[in-house]
């Protein structure tokens, strides 16, 4: 007997996918554990909602509900069922072996029948030296306007916002409360955020829009001065005085600790080839949330594909694994 703890069901995630999975899967009697992450500069247990104000379109709550309070619901929901929490990473799997192979941050093993992956994505960073020593500095700049943009650093400000999405439309606006003006930098000539997320921002006096632009350098030594901007069109460079900078272009799936054992698609996103399910291409692993959805990503869509995860781990558990599936894929067909 191994003196590694047994488990049925790891969950891995603290997002709407992981708790939703964690709701269904205690209710099951399949006694999950989540490991909840530790959180880092860009990430912390509760995802990325944990860095969005309001969210005004999850149903059931018309009068809009904060990142931070429907996430510590959706976790004292799970624990009511008694979910056990761990707060770590799972650092490292072994999915070569029955049952499969974790470890976490603080150093245990753990075997388990079924994983849920659903550790969700990252921010993505434009990749320029000193963007990176200026964020990791506290030198004004940030991935997360939410978290950072009510520092004093950035009142009465000129900042930047980089990005053409609903995250940049988000950012912009709230930054527009405590900077003098918010220039929102984007490379192309239309925005791809929502048509209500456009509209507020066009709006808002305070915001202006540099576009056909990117962003080549920041400046500053030990608080950013300044960008380095080229015209996408014309190649022409100049230069933008800012005093803080929220880069907002996406973000970037959570899989390194999986060491390649799980496929990915082109994009980095965990691969579930079977449509409408979230199996992958390990059996017995299962994925949900943002780490596999780069179509939808929505807190509503993240939660929908957790409990898919967590009643095909219930099942794939009840019939004995892959065989039983199969199995059930080919009656469904069969109908
Ligand atoms: P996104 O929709 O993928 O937008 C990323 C933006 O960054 C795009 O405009 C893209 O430009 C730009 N970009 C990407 N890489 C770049 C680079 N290297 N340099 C310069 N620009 C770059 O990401 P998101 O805004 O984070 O939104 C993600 C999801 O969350 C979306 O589904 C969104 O609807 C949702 N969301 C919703 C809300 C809300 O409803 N309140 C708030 C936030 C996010 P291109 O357009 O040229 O590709």
């Amino acid at each position: 007997m191994s003196d590694r703890q047994q488990e049925k069901l790891v969950i891995i995630g603290s997002g709407p996918a992981a708790w939703t999975a964690a709701i269904y899967a205690a209710r099951a009697q399949l006694d999950p554990l989540v490991y909840e992450g530790m959180g880092s500069r860009t990430m912390i247990p509760g995802g990325q909602l944990m860095f969005t104000t309001e969210v005004e379109n999850y149903p059931g709550f018309p009068e809009g509900v904060t990142g931070m309070d429907m996430m510590a619901s959706f976790k004292d929901q799970a624990v009511r069922f008694e979910t056990r929490v761990v707060t770590e990473d799972i650092t490292e799997v072994d999915f070569s072996q029955r049952p499969l192979r974790l470890v976490s941050s603080g150093g245990t093993e753990i075997d388990a029948d079924t994983v849920i992956v659903a550790s969700g994505a990252n921010a993505r960073w434009i990749g320029l030296h000193h963007e990176e020593r200026l964020a990791q500095s506290g030198g004004g700049v940030s991935a997360c306007a939410v978290c950072d943009g009510a520092l004093p650093h950035f009142r009465d400000q000129v900042v930047a916002v980089v990005g053409g999405g609903d995250t940049a439309m988000e950012d912009a606006i709230y930054m527009a409360k405590f900077a003098s003006e918010v220039i929102v930098i984007h490379r192309r000539d239309e925005l791809r955020a929502s048509k209500i997320m456009q509209d507020r921002a066009m709006a808002d006096e305070k915001i202006r829009f540099q576009w056909n632009s990117v962003v080549t350098d920041v400046l500053g030594d030990d608080v950013i001065t300044g960008l380095k901007l080229e015209d996408t069109v014309s190649g022409e460079e100049s230069e933008l005085e800012v005093g803080g900078l929220f880069v907002a272009i996406g973000h970037l799936p959570n899989t390194d600790f999986l060491g390649g054992q799980v496929a990915l698609k082109p994009n980095g996103y965990i691969e579930t080839p079977t449509s409408w399910r979230t199996s992958t291409s390990v059996p017995g692993v299962f994925a949900a949330g943002d780490v596999m959805d780069d179509f939808y990503r929505q807190a509503v869509t993240a939660a929908g594909t957790g409990c898919m995860a967590a009643l095909e781990a219930e099942r794939w558990l009840a019939h004995g694994g892959v065989e039983a599936l199969e199995g059930e894929k080919v009656a469904v067909e069969g109908e």
